[in-house]
């Protein structure tokens, strides 16, 4: 089995380095800004797909890899992040995930080709103004019509590349009588029906991730109910747990991301003329950073193995995020601190930008798939026992 999966990371690494789209990609820097990058993502994609590296534990019959192991996906992401190059998106694995869990054959066949082809990018309608955490309290209404079909009035927030995708999994409420958990359904909804408005957020980063999406008498079809209606709390709660294919590669971004602090550190001059690296307080906070990475590696390490044994656990996924996404804050403050410590020499050089954005990005990442408050208070009272406090 390690043969195989070294074989398969080098003709993932060769893949990549043949096929990758050029241009300078980061976190938090997805949307395509202009039709001609838009084109170039998708087409990526699409080679993707092809040759099996995403959409590679799909059942064969929707263009699935026969002996494709959530290992093999933990090794093309490891490999897409150590390139950094686009990332597939977690929506759009999210949604095929789901459609193929819970779809009808039609929904198969009407949705998972053009996920395939690329020509359909989907975004995740869950988060509204004011519900987030609490996410079974949301409140788009979707009403039942006589000949069956749903209106849906409300609005949803923070809907990553709502403003490029053509479908979106929608939670809504469809019985207000029933307890919050009990009333939800999921919708496969057309972002193209009228009565859709997606109005892209401008974020401190400068770029454009997620969006306000309202809407608005919207029509959708009976036949676009995901699962059975008012189970929709379940289909979304499936959902969750294919994040866990980034559990490696979370650990590979540290690792790129700690190379980048030492970069950053002889490249800033303090006053007295030496280099940062050099200062004792700047190498000790380096020397616990490291420390800390060593950690999470370790930790994710153990969560791959459990997935390519079939032994993992959901607390695996949620664990090695809460290490992952803290540690990548306390990084980002210690650039910044180094940073600040000194004059960058020479003046310009490119770690400077990459740390901009890093430290611009790396709250975000503590919040979205669930801050890191509920995975705390979700490991004490699942994993550990603890009693509810609230
Ligand atoms: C990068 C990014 C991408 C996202 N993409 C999407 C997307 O595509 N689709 C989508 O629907 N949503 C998306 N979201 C939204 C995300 O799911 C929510 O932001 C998240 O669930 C938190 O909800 P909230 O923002 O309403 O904060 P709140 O739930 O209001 O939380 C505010 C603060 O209170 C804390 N808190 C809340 N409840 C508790 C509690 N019980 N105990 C202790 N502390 C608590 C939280 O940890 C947080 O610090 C994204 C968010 C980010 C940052």
């Amino acid at each position: 089995m390690t043969a195989d999966i070294d074989e398969f990371r080098t003709q993932v690494r060769k893949f990549i380095e043949a096929n990758a789209p050029d241009g300078t990609w980061s976190d938090g820097v997805r949307v395509p800004r202009d039709a001609e990058t838009e084109r170039r993502v998708r087409d990526w994609y699409v080679a993707l797909f092809e040759v099996g590296y995403i959409g590679g534990g799909w059942p064969e019959r929707h263009g699935g890899r026969a002996g494709h192991t959530p290992r093999h996906d933990a090794v093309v992401m490891e490999e897409i992040v150590r390139a950094r190059v686009p990332r597939p998106i977690d929506q759009v694995l999210l949604a095929a995930h789901l459609i193929i869990t819970f779809g009808t054959d039609e929904q198969h066949q009407r949705y998972l080709p053009r996920i395939r082809s690329a020509k359909d990018i989907w975004c995740q309608l869950f988060s509204e103004p004011g519900v987030g955490s609490d996410l079974a309290r949301l409140t788009t209404k979707a009403i039942r019509l006589p000949d069956g079909n749903f209106r849906v009035d409300g609005q949803k927030v923070w809907t990553t590349d709502g403003q490029w995708a053509q479908g979106g999994v929608l939670l809504a409420r469809t019985d207000s009588a029933a307890k919050p958990h009990a009333g939800l359904t999921v919708f496969l909804l057309d972002m193209s029906t009228p009565g859709v408005d997606v109005r892209p957020i401008r974020e401190m980063t400068g770029s454009a991730e997620f969006c306000e999406v309202y809407l608005d008498d919207v029509i959708v079809p009976e036949t676009q109910v995901l699962g059975e209606v008012n189970r929709g709390w379940g289909v979304v709660n499936s959902g969750l747990a294919s994040e866990r294919a980034y559990v490696g590669a979370n650990a590979v971004m540290l690792d790129l991301l700690f190379d980048d602090l030492i970069e950053l550190a002889q490249y800033i001059e303090l006053p007295g003329g030496t280099s940062a690296i050099e200062d004792p307080v700047i190498r000790d906070g380096i020397a616990g950073i490291r420390a800390r990475v060593g950690a999470v590696a370790l930790i994710a390490a153990e969560a791959v193995e459990k997935l390519g044994t079939g032994t993992d656990d959901p607390a695996d996924g949620l664990i090695a995020k809460l290490a992952y996404t803290e540690l990548n804050v306390a990084m980002c403050a210690h650039a910044m601190t180094i940073l600040s410590a000194g004059v960058l020499r020479p003046e310009g050089e490119p770690v400077h930008a990459r740390w901009r954005q890093a430290f611009l990005w790396s709250r975000a990442l503590t919040i979205s798939g669930g801050s890191s408050e509920i995975v705390r208070n979700v490991l004490a009272t699942q994993l550990l026992g603890l009693p509810r406090s609230w």
